[in-house]
C-alpha cells in the first residue's frame, strides 16, 4: 500500500513513525508518471528500505509562457503505478503547503544552472533548487534519485547539496528511452503524431555525435556542427541549443578531454520543447 500524505505534518508525522537507521529513498516528480519515473522508483528501492515520492507541479519552475496549466495530472493513473512499483508513500502537496502566503526566501545556484536550459528559460532552475530544498527539509531522506534525462537538473542539485552542506545522497538513474530512441517524457504526449514520428531524430543526432567521438573527434564544436546538421535535416525542429560541455560544471570547453563531455539537445517539434542528451567519454 502506498499511503498518501497531504500536507508537511503528515510526512513528518510519517517520517517520525519509522524505526530508527532506515535509509529513505526519495523521489520527487511532477506526476504523468512514465517507465522513466517508475525506473527512478525502482531505483530508489535498490538502495533504501522505505522510498517515498513526492507528485508536485511546481508553479516556480514554469515561465509565464509555459505549460502550467495544461501540464497533465493524471493522478489516479500515477496512484496505481506508484502501488505496482511498491513504493511506500507519496508526497501530495497543495501550493499553498509549499508556498505560504508572502513566501520570499529562494535558493539561486549561479553558476552550474546558467547555460542551457537556464538561459532558455529564466527563472527556472531557481524553482527548481527552491522546491527541492523544501522537499528535502520536509521528506528528510537518506538519498534523493534524480533522472539523468534532465542532466542539467542533476548538476544543479548536485551543486546545491555540495555548497550548502546537505547530508543526502544525490543518484543518478539512467535515462529510459522509446523503442525508437525518444527519451520518455511527460510531455511526449503533445506531440502531434507526425512530431512524434520524427522526434527521434534528437537520439540519432546525439548517436551521430558519439559516434564521430568514438572515431577520434574530439573537438567540441566539430562535434556540435555534427549534432546540429543532423537534426537541421528535418525543418520541424527548432534548435534552441546543441551543446558539447563538461558533465560536472556544464562549462564550455574546446577539446573532450579524460573528463569526458555531455551532449545535451533542447529543441522545439512544434510548440513542444524537448530535452536530451547522452555523456561521453
Ligand atoms: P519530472 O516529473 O519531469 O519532473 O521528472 C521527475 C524525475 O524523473 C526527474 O528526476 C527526471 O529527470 C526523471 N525522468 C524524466 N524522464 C526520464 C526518463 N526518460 N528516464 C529517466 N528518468 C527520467
Amino acid at each position: 500500500m502506498t499511503v498518501i500524505l497531504r500536507t508537511v505534518g503528515e510526512v513528518r508525522a510519517w517520517r517520525g513513525a519509522l524505526p530508527a537507521g532506515r535509509k529513505v529513498g526519495f523521489v520527487p516528480t511532477m506526476g504523468a508518471l512514465h517507465a522513466g519515473h517508475i525506473s527512478l522508483m525502482a531505483l530508489a528501492k535498490s538502495r533504501a528500505a522505505v522510498t517515498i515520492a513526492s507528485i508536485f507541479v511546481n508553479p516556480l519552475q514554469f515561465g509565464p509562457n509555459e505549460d502550467l496549466a495544461k501540464y497533465p495530472r493524471p493522478i489516479e493513473k500515477d496512484l496505481a503505478l506508484l502501488e505496482a512499483a511498491g513504493v511506500d508513500a507519496l508526497f501530495l502537496p497543495e501550493v499553498a503547503d509549499l508556498y505560504p502566503e508572502g513566501a520570499s526566501t529562494f535558493v539561486v545556484e549561479e553558476s552550474v544552472s546558467g547555460p542551457m536550459c537556464g538561459a532558455a528559460r529564466p527563472g527556472h532552475f531557481r524553482g527548481v533548487t527552491t522546491v527541492v530544498l523544501k522537499l528535502f527539509n520536509i521528506v528528510q531522506p537518506d538519498l534523493a534519485v534524480f533522472g539523468q534525462k534532465d542532466a542539467q537538473q542533476c548538476a544543479v542539485i548536485e551543486r546545491m547539496v555540495r555548497d550548502l552542506v546537505i547530508p543526502i545522497e544525490i543518484v543518478r538513474g539512467p535515462i529510459v528511452r522509446e523503442p525508437d530512441g525518444l527519451a520518455l517524457s511527460s510531455r511526449n504526449v503533445y506531440l502531434s503524431p507526425e512530431d512524434r514520428a520524427a522526434a527521434p531524430l534528437i537520439h540519432t543526432s546525439l548517436q551521430a555525435v558519439k559516434a564521430a567521438f568514438d572515431a577520434g573527434q574530439h573537438d567540441a564544436g566539430a562535434l556540435a556542427a555534427i549534432g546540429r546538421a543532423v537534426l537541421g535535416q528535418d525543418p520541424r525542429f527548432t534548435v534552441q541549443y546543441w551543446d558539447v560541455r563538461d558533465p560536472k560544471s556544464l562549462a564550455v570547453i574546446d577539446n573532450v578531454g579524460r573528463g569526458g563531455a555531455l551532449l545535451a539537445v533542447a529543441a522545439y517539434l512544434g510548440t513542444t520543447r524537448l530535452i536530451d542528451n547522452i555523456v561521453v567519454s
